[in-house]
């Protein structure tokens, strides 16, 4: 099938704001696709080529990218720099510079979706002696068959921002709607899988019945149960009549999977976090018996044994080379919570039963892997809670979890089942979307960043601008960060893609014209830059007006 097809559907979603418009035209076009090309087309339409947990990406730096539009339509890079500021993006600047080209006519092939898909791919195995030629050589071949607004999305797709408005579940409603499945058990698939055009080609293949099979694997991570918050641990324990509570570790949530020899660590946004923190495998392999399994912990960094900030872990994580210095510098404890798979998917367990086989499987004579601390509590031994949770920050933890025993495990849901209590008032998730560079001693720094929340539709809404509680190297950190992802700048104004993630406290919740969200935020303050969290972990306008005391 042409690229070109893609493309006009790409245009035609990116001309409306309508969801349903846009799940129609990608269901319609769904439906016409072969089941080759449909799982292609599917990680197409979200602007990738890979699964959100492949460890494959194409690396391709902006500036190599403009150099291949520069030699395609024979200008400078320099002009290149210049649309993608005035267009606000690569790929609208590589559609203008098309255009205004003289028409030359290559004597190539038109583009098909699978030499595009397979192409793009390519880019991401390409490493070591020259990989920098080969992958511009990959890109050239791609551009230079390629119309304007093929040009384009290519860009975009290489950077993997297609800007159409479309995230998973409009791709989710649209596959149920071309393939007349019911949405509960595409999303079902889509939790446990993580692979929407596995789900495509299923629903096309085997409808209902084949997507009620597809169930998780070891070695494919699945969106995590999220937490709500509680009220307060006693009107939580009474609602749920009995309740497990646990300590509320503060470090990175990890899913474990073990398949065949093989440990992989997924974080909740699903990335492969395993190389970075090889000796928690051998900490695993050394704990849990040969099978294959899933297993759910929270990874915390420590000093002399205790708790220290998360900041520590994320630095783990993010780190590339020196591992083994890490290793030393900041030691890793697990404390595990839950268990998935073993032998068999366990989810729709209760909790009680799959907590009871963690510790029957688990052996924690090392000081490395632990269970979290537990017990369980009724409403008439809340005392015991509050002791928990009392005990849980003075050993510098976050507070305590309450969870319902008799829940099973509900990937990617954020439900009543699960219920956090920190010590600390409610912090929000928030994206990054533009900036302020500062004045005097912190011109060079951008010391205002205005932030957005998401609404039903997936789209960014603005809440607030942050201007408070960032230390100078962060500021610098983030500063440098924002002009990586610098869309356009006006005077000492940019705005940027929407990647980095904050969380920000507050005094409170007001009602706001000035803000497309309709509410904002007094005194917000940056808690922490949260890198371990994506585009669609962040909070929701809904959430905030469910928190607004009016
Ligand atoms: P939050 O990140 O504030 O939404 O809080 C929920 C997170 O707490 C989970 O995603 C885990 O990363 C983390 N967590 C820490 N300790 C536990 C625990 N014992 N059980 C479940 N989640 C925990």
């Amino acid at each position: 099938m042409k690229y070109q097809k893609l493309v006009d559907v790409y245009e035609a979603i990116a001309a409306t704001t309508k969801r349903l418009e846009k799940t129609a035209i990608l269901a319609e076009f769904f439906k016409e696709v072969d089941e080759e090309t449909l799982p292609e087309v599917v990680l197409m339409s979200l602007g990738t080529v890979f699964p959100p947990w492949s460890e494959e990406e194409q690396g391709l730096a902006d500036k190599l990218l403009m150099k291949a539009i520069a030699n395609v339509v024979g200008v400078s890079v320099s002009n290149v720099e210049d649309q993608v500021r005035e267009q606000g993006d690569i790929g609208g600047a590589a559609e203008k510079l098309y255009n205004k080209k003289a028409q030359t006519t290559f004597f190539s092939k038109p583009l098909e979706i699978d030499f595009v898909f397979t192409n793009l791919r390519k880019l991401a195995k390409i490493s070591g002696d020259r990989s920098t030629s080969r992958k511009i050589a990959i890109v050239l071949e791609l551009l230079s068959s390629a119309t304007g607004t093929e040009a384009k999305y290519i860009a975009r797709t290489i950077i993997e921002e297609l800007r159409i408005g479309v995230g998973e579940g409009i791709v989710r409603d649209a596959i149920s709607q071309a393939f007349d499945v019911e949405k509960s058990i595409a999303d079902r698939a889509h939790m446990l899988t993580n692979d929407l055009g596995l789900v495509a080609r299923v629903a096309k293949e085997e409808g209902e019945e084949g997507l009620k099979k597809l169930n998780l694997s070891p070695g494919k991570p699945v969106k995590p149960m999220l937490a709500q918050l509680s009220d307060g641990i006693e009107v939580s324990i009474e609602e749920m009549g009995e309740a497990i509570c646990e300590t509320k570790y503060d470090g990175i949530r990890t899913q474990i999977h073990k398949k065949g020899d093989e440990i992989n660590l997924f974080t909740r946004r699903l990335e492969n976090i395993s190389k970075a923190i090889p000796e928690m495998i051998n900490y695993i392999r050394n704990a849990f018996p040969d099978e294959d399994f899933i297993a759910e912990g929270e990874i915390i960094a420590t000093k002399d044994n205790k708790p220290i900030s998360f900041q520590y872990m994320l630095q783990r994580v993010r780190r590339k080379y020196n591992i083994e210095k890490a290793i030393e510098d900041v030691p890793l404890k697990l404390y595990l919570f839950d268990l998935l798979y073993f032998k068999k998917p366990m989810i729709d367990e209760p909790l009680a039963m799959r907590r009871k086989a963690l510790e029957e499987i688990v052996d924690t004579s090392s000081e490395q892997i632990n269970l979290s601390t537990m017990l369980k509590a009724r409403p008439e031994n809340i005392q015991d809670a509050e002791d928990l949770f009392n005990e849980s920050i003075a050993e510098g933890h976050e507070g305590i979890m309450i969870k319902n025993p008799k829940e099973p495990y509900i990937p990617g849901i954020r439900g009543k089942k699960m219920l956090k209590f920190k010590a600390e008032p409610e912090t929000l998730d928030v994206v990054v979307v533009g900036g302020t560079y500062g004045v005097g001693k912190r011109a060079n720094f951008i010391g205002s960043y205005k932030v957005a929340l998401q609404d039903d539709n997936e789209q960014l809404k603005t809440v607030a601008h942050v201007a408070t509680g960032l230390d100078d190297e962060t500021l610098a950190e983030l500063t440098e960060l924002m002009n990586k992802y610098k869309i356009v700048s006006k005077g000492t104004k940019i705005e940027v893609e929407p990647r980095i993630i904050l969380e920000i406290a507050y005094s409170e919740i007001v009602k706001s014209p000035e803000y497309e969200a309709g509410y904002s935020l007094r005194f917000p303050v940056v808690k922490r830059i949260r890198e371990d969290k994506g585009l669609r972990d962040i909070d929701t306008v809904d959430r905030l007006k469910s928190m607004f005391k009016g």
